[in-house]
């Protein structure tokens, strides 16, 4: 069988971005040092130049290495870890972590405490995070993240799969990726006949921004969407990055043109090494105030904050409601305008 080789899609060195960038390496690698680089050859080639929106997505920062207040794990995952690979905060849904690998390693991620950093998943880990969803039989959603799922070769996708879909009551599959974006090629007609074996699965994927969205994913979200999956897409909202309502109305408009369903919009989480990326909440529901009513409602997805030790995700959105004097409500529309609204 020809296994695919995953890590030669990569850069990890600062002299491979010399290559192609006039930069000096030296801040570079002192991140890397801390928190590894790795950049698929496909995502590169989209970087137009140093300090673009997919550059600083990519790209180590020295700002990564400042001393502040933020810290490796806010959403206090770990203690809500009863087993290693398995975060359990909510009654019916859990998220196993099968893979420890990931093809690019973005910046700003929200589990930079692990990716690139060997944490290991390893076959003991996957039997127990099985044997705590079989005990647990109020867990209907399993929501396969990582690192990135979809980094484990087809055989061993396969393999959880089909253990997780023999549990009963596991009614729902949800795989969590970014790799339709940053390493298209791996999306196969193999991968995708493996995945529906297995509906009802839901695959949610990560763009940030609309020069992401290219012939290459548009072909792998086009596979996966022929397959019956369902997708969806988890975007974060990073400063200097995505932070205007015009870049994310292009973003929503594509990604529902690719035939993938914005679903979220996620603050970016109070992370250590990950400060430069975050803003004031105002934006975000700038942005959503903009989305709302200017594009189709099927581009508008909600924007969610998670609360810091692990209370969980809450939905944000702009108040429309001006003054509620029962039995009249004064409530904004889209353009701003004010109209009265019985109440009752
Ligand atoms: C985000 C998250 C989920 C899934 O939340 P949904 O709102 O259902 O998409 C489940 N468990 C944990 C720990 C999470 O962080
Ligand atoms: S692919 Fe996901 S888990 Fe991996 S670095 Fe990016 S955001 Fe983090």
């Amino acid at each position: 069988m020809k296994k695919h080789s995953m890590h030669q899609d990569s850069i990890t060195n600062s002299t491979q971005l010399t290559d192609h960038f006039q930069i000096d390496p030296k801040s570079i690698d002192l991140v890397i040092q801390k928190y590894p680089m790795k950049i698929t050859h496909h995502y590169l080639s989209l970087i137009k130049k140093p300090g673009d929106s997919l550059w600083k997505q990519a790209v180590p920062d020295s700002k990564e290495l400042e001393i502040n207040e933020l810290t490796d794990d806010p959403l206090d995952e770990s203690r809500q870890s009863p087993t290693p690979n398995l975060i359990h905060r909510y009654p019916d849904r859990a998220v196993f972590l099968v893979s420890d690998q990931c093809a690019m390693y973005c910046r700003y991620c929200m589990r930079k405490r692990r990716t690139g950093q060997d944490v290991l998943v390893d076959q003991n880990f996957i039997e127990k995070g099985i044997e705590y969803i079989q005990n647990h039989k109020k867990i209907r959603d399993v929501i396969l993240s990582g690192g990135d799922p979809l980094m484990l070769d087809d055989n061993a996708l396969d393999s959880i799969l089909k253990r997780l879909k023999k549990i009963d009551h596991v009614e729902i599959i949800r795989i969590h990726t970014r790799i339709p974006c940053v390493l298209p090629h791996r999306i196969t007609h193999d991968l995708a006949d493996i995945i529906q074996k297995y509906h009802p699965v839901y695959l949610n994927t990560h763009f940030n921004h609309p020069d992401e969205i290219t012939p290459e994913s548009k072909q792998a979200c086009t596979i996966l969407a022929n397959a019956g999956i369902p997708l969806g897409c988890q975007t974060v909202l990073l400063k200097g990055v995505n932070d205007s309502p015009e870049i994310m109305q292009k973003l929503m408009q594509k990604l529902v043109q690719i035939r993938v369903k914005p679903y979220y919009i996620h603050h970016p989480d109070p992370v250590r090494g990950t400060g430069h990326f975050r803003l004031p909440i105002q934006t975000g529901l700038k942005i959503m105030e903009y989305l709302q009513g200017n594009i189709s409602g099927l581009c508008v997805p909600r924007y969610m904050i998670d609360l810091p030790g692990g209370g969980g995700k809450v939905p944000l959105q702009p108040d429309y409601v001006e003054q509620s004097n029962s039995p009249r409500l004064m409530v904004r529309n889209y353009k701003g305008e004010l109209f009265e609204y019985p109440d009752g």
